[in-house]
């Protein structure tokens, strides 16, 4: 059976270790391409866009794919809308492993944005010291904000877009680890976070780091992520994709009772 897994995540990376060497799927991982330096794959890999939902329809009866499963960030919402329209067109079948967000505790002093727009106003007017947990194409939103002191961390440089003026980069891969977080923190003087709810274990620490100094976290709300048959986890998706298997196989001759 030939998958596709819309990726670039932890889900995805995991998915591809679950399928790699079974020989009942031919699996391709699809990234996103804004990364020079992805993680390594042990299953085929594409990379860059499709060219919307057209082009994913198109790329998907060309390649004969006979499932998607969806396990892109939870804040890459075109390319889950341009699959949920691309398989329905299609009659591809379609899994989509949605990442809890995060909840906030007891310490927690989590102030809600529904945008990046909306996190640079909920920054205020007195410079502040602020950490940017986001990706390279939220920080130019922040570049209106000059006043404040940045530091943005981010997988490689961001190239061709507006960066605030008082900005410092640190380039990290997650996961990262509570105390180096809270270390960073007090070392950099910060007094806000500026965070996605991403969910899982890898980017938690710098939350957790924050409920202990008792810093302020301005979290941008999630977008709406439009989605196939969820499923929990990447062990799931593959129990899924099993179903799927047994659903597509025709009847053996015994079953038929020939
Ligand atoms: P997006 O807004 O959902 O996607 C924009 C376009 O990028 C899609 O329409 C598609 O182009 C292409 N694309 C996205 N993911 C793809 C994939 N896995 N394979 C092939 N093409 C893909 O997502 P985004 O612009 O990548 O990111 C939006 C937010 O999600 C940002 O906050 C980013 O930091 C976060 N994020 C994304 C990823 C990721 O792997 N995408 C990973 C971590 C964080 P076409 O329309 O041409 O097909």
């Amino acid at each position: 059976m030939r998958v596709l897994v819309l990726g670039g995540t932890t889900e995805s990376t995991s998915l591809a270790r679950l399928l790699a060497g079974d020989a009942r799927f031919d699996v391709i991982v699809s990234l996103a391409g804004r990364t020079r330096q992805p993680r390594p794959q042990p299953v085929a890999v594409r990379s860059g866009g499709f060219g919307g939902a057209d082009g994913l329809a198109a790329w998907l009866r060309a390649e004969r794919i006979a499932a998607v499963i969806d396990a892109t960030h939870p804040y890459a919402a075109q390319i889950s809308a341009n699959a949920v329209a691309a398989c329905a067109r299609t009659g591809v079948t379609m899994a989509s492993i949605p990442r809890p967000a995060w909840q906030p505790g007891p310490g927690d002093r989590w102030i809600e944005a529904a945008t990046p727009q909306a996190a640079v106003d909920a920054l205020g007017v007195a410079p502040r010291r602020v950490f940017l947990s986001l990706g390279r194409l939220e920080l130019q939103a922040f570049a209106r904000a000059p006043q404040h002191h940045y530091v943005a961390r981010l997988i490689e440089q961001p190239e061709g877009i507006a960066l605030p003026p008082r900005l410092q980069l640190i380039y990290a891969r997650g996961p990262f680890d509570e105390t180096a977080e809270r270390d960073l923190l007090i070392a950099h003087r910060i007094d806000t976070i500026v965070s996605k709810n991403s969910g899982g274990a890898a980017t938690y620490a710098k939350i957790a780091a924050a409920r202990a100094l008792s810093l302020p976290v301005v979290m941008i709300d999630r977008p709406h992520k439009p989605a196939g048959t969820i499923v929990p986890d990447a062990l799931a998706a593959r129990a899924w994709l099993e179903m799927m298997l047994s659903s597509h196989e025709p009847a053996s001759p015994s079953a038929r009772g020939v």
